[in-house]
């Protein structure tokens, strides 16, 4: 693999961003970095301690108690905001070339995913600001909707940018103060953004970003002075965080884990099927909370179903994942590729048949941490992998009687993130969109949009992000009473 070295840089970080400045960590330790594809080095990054995290997190509560930028006006942030995010759109290239290097997204995905997307979100986030209701009359009283205070974002590796910028921008806008923590495993993409945001020249403790580990993710949940922790992540790190923010009774948002049901119709096109899963269940190779990992074929059509997913499964060209060609690149690192091969092996035990794929090596990629694309078939809705999230290429395809045996599968899972239906009846589609129990549905394809709220049911989270619906994990809601008819909007609110 090689990176788009255009700008001649190099990807190795010592300082982080914290109180408005490139500072030393409290210590030498690293993230170094490395190809899931071939190991070559692609950079590092400090590896941030809790006292790194008590640093940021002070010059946060500064910063939000006592500087200006709760008390400006939304309009004011949004205009010392614009700038970052007009410079972060000439660097998205840049961004998506590194999250592939650091994580093994085929760089067909990661330009739309990992750099176009995030920029996408944030243009729309600045749009949905102008029309939120930061402050609303209802007879005498008025609804002012306040900035949250000093708040903590831990994002996962899978999707980097989006899940940062989807915290970030609303937080800001809302007038908070944000300490990020990026997950250790894309620390690179992160300081990245960390720059973009310095040379923002925000006013000082407003932002800071902090690669850290579990200890620095543990400390900021846990820091009297963070009023608010956003999080995305996996669904046991997120009873951990709910149970520490419950202590304190801190805020918190969860966006967590799928396994989300693709419900496939008697009378569905399985060319359109197939070719709608082949992205929708595999994309980012299959590291993706949304993805369809669960495939339900109707009995009557089951073998033709399988058979045009193992056919798509072992069509699919596996290997580097710079190359434009390539479908599906190595998972993000030897624990995460052998946890999948463990959960094939589980399958196979369980007496689910491979239809495709399979836990071993394949040929000429075995020093990466490559996984092959696979397709279970014989699979019960019990089994472990109908039920935990995999987080790789291997999807499973359970049978049903009728419709409402579908919905009874799709509804039988922990989790509620995601699901879709298949179908050339779209109306049949929307009824049945109605009946699962998922934050997100989508019919004919899965394909979520910046306007409407992403997020889940269940264990798959609590709270929402995107669309203007992502301002309210931002805010406290703070009723005034006995306001005077005539008194200026504008004295109330900060818009
Ligand atoms: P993870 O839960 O292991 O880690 C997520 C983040 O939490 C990392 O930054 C990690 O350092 C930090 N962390 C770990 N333990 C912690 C603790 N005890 N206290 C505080 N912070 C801690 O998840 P991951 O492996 O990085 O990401 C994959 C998971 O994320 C999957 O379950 C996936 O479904 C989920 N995800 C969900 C969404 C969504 O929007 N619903 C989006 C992307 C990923």
């Amino acid at each position: 693999m090689s990176l788009d070295t255009s700008t001649g840089r190099s990807y190795s970080f010592d300082r982080v961003f914290l109180d408005g400045a490139w500072v030393s960590p409290s210590t030498d330790d690293v993230f170094d970095v490395r190809s899931p594809h071939d190991g070559r080095a692609v950079g590092s990054a400090p590896i941030a301690s809790e006292s790194d995290v008590d640093r940021a997190v002070a010059a946060a509560r500064h910063a939000f108690d006592e500087g200006p930028w709760p008390q400006m006006t939304v309009a004011e942030r949004i205009a010392a905001l614009r700038p970052f995010v007009e410079a972060y759109a000439t660097r998205t290239a840049e961004l998506a070339t590194l999250v592939t290097a650091e994580m093994g997204s085929p760089a067909t995905f990661s330009e739309p995913a990992h750099g176009l997307g995030p920029l996408l979100l944030m243009q729309a986030t600045l749009g949905f600001a102008e029309s939120y209701p930061w402050t609303e009359r209802r007879g005498t009283s008025m609804l002012v909707r306040e900035p949250a205070g000093v708040v903590g974002i831990i994002t996962p590796w899978n999707v980097p940018q989006v899940t940062i910028v989807a915290k970030l921008l609303p937080a800001l806008i809302a007038g908070c103060a944000v300490v990020v923590k990026p997950a250790p495993e894309t620390p690179l993409d992160a300081m990245l953004l960390a720059e973009l945001l310095a040379d923002a020249d925000l006013p000082p403790g407003v932002v800071a970003v902090l690669p850290g580990a579990t200890p620095a993710g543990l400390r900021l949940v846990e820091h009297p002075d963070v009023d608010r922790i956003a999080f995305t992540g996996s669904a046991d790190v997120g009873r951990v965080i709910a149970a520490t923010c419950g202590r304190r009774l801190a805020r918190c948002s969860l966006e967590l884990g799928g396994k989300s049901a693709a419900i496939v119709c008697e009378d569905a096109s399985l060319e359109r099927t197939v070719a709608g899963l082949r992205f929708s269940s595999f994309l980012n190779n299959g590291q993706a909370c949304v993805a369809q990992s669960r495939i339900l074929a109707p009995r009557s059509r089951y073998d033709e179903v399988v058979q045009a997913l193992a056919e798509a499964a072992d069509g699919f060209v596996v290997g580097d994942p710079s190359a434009k060609s390539t479908d599906i690149g190595p998972l993000v690192s030897a624990r995460q590729r052998d946890r999948v091969r463990g959960y094939i092996d589980v399958g196979v035990a369980e007496g689910a048949t491979l239809a495709a794929g399979g836990s071993d090596d394949i040929e000429g990629l075995a020093d990466g941490q490559y996984v092959r694309p696979t397709v279970f078939r014989d699979v019960d809705n019990s089994m472990r992998i109908a039920r935990e999230e995999i987080f790789g290429p291997v999807i499973v395809v359970i049978p049903y009687d009728d419709v409402d045996d579908a919905v009874r599968i799709a509804n039988d899972s922990p989790y509620g993130l995601g699901g879709s239906v298949w179908t050339k009846d779209r109306q049949q589609g929307l009824a049945i969109a109605r009946r699962v129990r998922t934050g997100m549905f989508g019919i004919n394809s899965f394909a979520p949009e910046f306007g409407v709220p992403f997020g889940g049911f269940k264990a798959s989270g609590i709270g929402r992000e995107y669309g203007p619906e992502a301002f309210d994990e931002y805010v406290e809601m703070k009723s005034v009473y006995g306001v005077p008819a005539g008194a200026s909007e504008a004295t109330g609110e900060n818009a």
